[in-house]
């Protein structure tokens, strides 16, 4: 495994306590599906958002590897994922893009904001009729006078109603052509973009999430970032950080999940004895132990490879998979092994069933992972 420097422990010690004090409250917010600017804020005084930036833009200029560990104590220390999820689409759905792929221009004029959370991203990809299917978009981008006027409408939007800034995927060529997308900066206020009211959902729930509409919006093509049909390109490499980062929370998450676990498995007396000592709760407890550490092997195997320019898209989907339906199953493995007690909303554990579903969908279903695998397999 990594050996992990004194910088980078230091790194992720701090966030640490953050992680508890975004807790505090959690449940209730939940319940009540609010995401809290009180708590953002504590976020941005922390480092957390300006890892991977370069410090010319603010940033810490971190590497992808030391910018996951880091992750991966926030899922650790902060119980409300929900919040934990809106941090990591800021960071991956704007900030991402915009280093690698934005002008010096685009970069001067975003990138210190977005790195230091002053403004909040989001990223729209999904349609109503193309989920999935991503490169069926209807929403069109017309290029006239120096703009691109976008029509059409976008789905599933996390963090959609406190953004401030949207990177949009439109069409922009040919229908179903990866050559035929282009990736675009769009401002809340301008014209022509209309945003949808919240929509409630099952998990996540601290986390926003709305449509887009967009009629006639025009957008200045200096807001293009990489170049007009290079979309695709855009959204393959931020769907490799977006699963990286969203599932190194989890991995994080699964870890505190099992020591919780383990504790009560020891302390919880039934028939006389630990409920621990039962055969079948120890074997649940071991398939929790694995399932983490599988999880968190594949996802650093898989930031190893990026990080040195290889070929990791196999090994994304894999770690996607791991990660997304061990995150699943041992947050029901929890409920199970807490009894009525797991059930009970207080305890925190329900919610996250609730919110471990989810990453079985966002970033590509896992049935759209296994048919990426079986495409590299020849199949
Ligand atoms: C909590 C949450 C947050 C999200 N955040 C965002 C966001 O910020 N931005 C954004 O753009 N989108 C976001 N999404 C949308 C998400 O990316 C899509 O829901 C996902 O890509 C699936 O698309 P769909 O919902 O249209 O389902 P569909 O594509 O209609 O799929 C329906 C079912 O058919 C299966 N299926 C489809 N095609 C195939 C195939 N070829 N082979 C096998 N099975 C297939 C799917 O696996 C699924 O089970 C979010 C979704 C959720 C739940």
């Amino acid at each position: 495994m990594i050996q992990w420097s004194d910088d980078q422990r230091e790194l992720r010690e701090a966030v640490l306590p953050l992680g508890a004090r975004l807790s505090e409250g959690h449940l209730e917010r939940d319940a009540r599906g609010e995401f809290s600017r009180e708590l953002w804020k504590l976020v941005q005084d922390s480092d957390l958002l300006r890892l991977p930036t370069d410090e010319k833009w603010g940033g810490l200029g971190q590497d992808l590897l030391t910018t996951l560990y880091v992750l991966e104590g926030l899922g650790y220390s902060c119980r409300d994922g929900g919040l934990s999820f809106s941090v990591t689409t800021h960071m991956v759905s704007t900030g991402v893009p915009l280093q690698r792929f934005g002008s010096e221009d685009l970069k001067r004029r975003f990138l210190p904001a977005v790195c230091a959370g002053d403004v909040i991203g989001a990223h729209a990809i999904s349609e109503p009729e193309a989920g999935s299917d991503m490169l069926n978009m209807r929403t069109t981008g017309r290029v006239e006078d120096g703009h691109l006027v976008l029509n059409g409408n976008k789905s599933f939007v996390s963090n959609g109603a406190v953004a401030d800034v949207f990177v949009v995927y439109v069409s922009t060529g040919a229908q179903g052509s990866p050559f035929g997308v282009t990736a675009v900066l769009v401002e809340r206020d301008t014209p022509g973009l209309t945003v949808g009211k919240p929509m409630s959902k099952m998990g996540l729930r601290t986390s926003t999430l709305t449509e887009l509409f967009f009629d006639d919006c025009r957008v200045p093509l200096e807001n293009v970032i990489g170049r007009t049909g290079s979309g695709f390109l855009v959204f393959d490499h931020v769907m490799k950080w977006e699963v990286l980062c969203s599932f190194v929370v989890n991995v994080g998450e699964m870890q505190h999940r099992l020591e919780r676990v383990l504790e009560y498995a020891k302390s919880r007396q039934q028939f006389g004895r630990s409920i621990g000592s039962f055969q079948s709760v120890a074997n649940r407890v071991v398939d929790m132990r694995i399932t983490v550490e599988t999880a968190r092997r594949a996802l650093y195997e898989a930031a190893l490879k990026m990080a040195a320019g290889e070929d990791a898209t196999v090994d994304v989907a894999t770690a996607k998979l791991l990660a997304s339906e061990g995150n699943l199953s041992t947050a029901i493995a929890a409920v199970q092994t807490f009894g009525g007690y797991g059930y009970m909303t207080e305890y925190g554990l329900e919610q996250d069933v609730r919110n471990a579903l989810a990453g079985t969908i966002y970033s590509g279903t896992s049935d759209i992972q296994r048919t990426r695998i079986a495409a590299m397999m020849g199949l």
